[in-house]
């Protein structure tokens, strides 16, 4: 069998990372399949501030020290988007459009991608005014108002991102009270520059060559109002990047596959991390946690079949 590797891991956010970094250092060979560069979400993040030992680091730089702790351990490198995934007599083929790996064991990791909001304008202005990456594409509108929809984690942290930016930030959420962590509440709350909008649904977003302005509705009243903006970021949450194994596998509403803290799947060999699994708390030190997991019930699965 061309190829062959004891575990192939697919995505390199930190689940995938932190995988690649248990199996090798347990002596197995690892093929680590990412589709551009490592960290996933990660590289997204301004500011961590909850991931222990760091008191605060770049999403960027945390990836980079991540990917750099596996030079040494002899893990092979692909950057490559796996098209599909099969099984056959206790082995896993990987298979892009050119090219094909085998593997004893798969784990896979790959993650999740924001959530769309679905209204007028939305698809017409994506990468003329509207994002889903502030960290990415906020630069583009420095000087400008722009507006944030989402009362999530990602939606303030993309809001206190901009705010550094823009004169005015309009932080637009659907409920009275946002939903992120108590200590990003606060530091919005606290920034003048960001200006919170409860009880409003967006309705569309429109302009000319480039986005110029959110339509906004009242869940109560019906009213509308409408903000001159030169962006605006959508963080409404994620859906899981599971489509390649979503046939083999059970999945809830958001398309995360469903496995308990060993990350094995029903398939035997097939492991899930990160993101794409069901969990109660979605955060970098769960996806880490998640990576040693399923690499020691992948390790354990070898060991088996031996
Ligand atoms: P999230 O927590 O699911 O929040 C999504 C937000 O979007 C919610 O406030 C939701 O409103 C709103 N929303 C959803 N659909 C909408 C729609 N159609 N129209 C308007 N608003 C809509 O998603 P997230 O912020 O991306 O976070 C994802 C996970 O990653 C969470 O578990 C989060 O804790 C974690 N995370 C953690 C950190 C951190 O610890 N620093 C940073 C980023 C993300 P409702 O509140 O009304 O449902």
């Amino acid at each position: 069998m061309p190829n062959l590797t004891d575990i192939a891991i697919i995505g390199s956010g930190p689940a995938g990372l932190t995988a690649a970094l248990y199996a090798a250092r347990n002596g197995l060979s690892v093929t680590l399949f990412e589709k551009l560069m490592p960290g996933g979400q990660m590289n997204t993040t301004p500011e961590i501030a909850n991931y222990p030992g760091f008191a605060n680091i770049d999403g960027f730089s945390l990836s980079e020290a991540m990917s750099e702790q596996l030079a040494p351990l002899g893990v092979e490198r692909v950057t490559a988007e796996i098209s599909t995934l099969t099984r056959e007599d206790s082995a896993f083929t990987l298979a892009t459009d050119n090219k094909q790996w085998s593997a004893r064991a798969v784990i896979f990791a790959a993650g999740a991608s924001r959530r769309k909001l679905g209204i007028a304008g939305e698809e017409a202005f994506i990468g003329r005014g509207v994002g889903y990456c502030a960290v990415c594409d906020g630069e583009f509108f420095k000087g400008k108002p722009v507006a944030v929809i989402g009362g999530g984690n990602t939606a303030l942290e993309d809001a206190l991102y901009m705010a550094k930016l823009c004169p005015a930030v309009h932080l637009v959420h659907r409920r009275q009270e946002f939903r992120a962590s108590r200590i990003l509440q606060r530091q919005v709350l606290n920034n003048d520059i960001i200006i919170p909008h409860f009880d409003l649904v967006p309705l569309e977003i429109s302009g000319d060559k480039q986005v110029e302005r959110l339509t906004l509705q009242s869940v109560d009243s019906m009213e509308t109002l409408v903000l001159d903006v030169a962006a605006v970021f959508i963080a409404v949450g994620s859906i899981a990047d599971s489509h390649l194994i979503a046939p083999l596998v059970e999945t809830d509403a958001q398309g995360r596959v469903i496995a308990d803290e060993s990350c094995q799947t029903p398939v035997p060999g097939l492991f899930v991390a990160g993101d794409v699994r069901t969990k109660p708390l979605y955060q970098i030190v769960t996806a880490t946690a998640d990576g040693a997991n399923a690499a020691m019930s992948a390790s354990y699965y070898l060991e088996a079949l031996e």
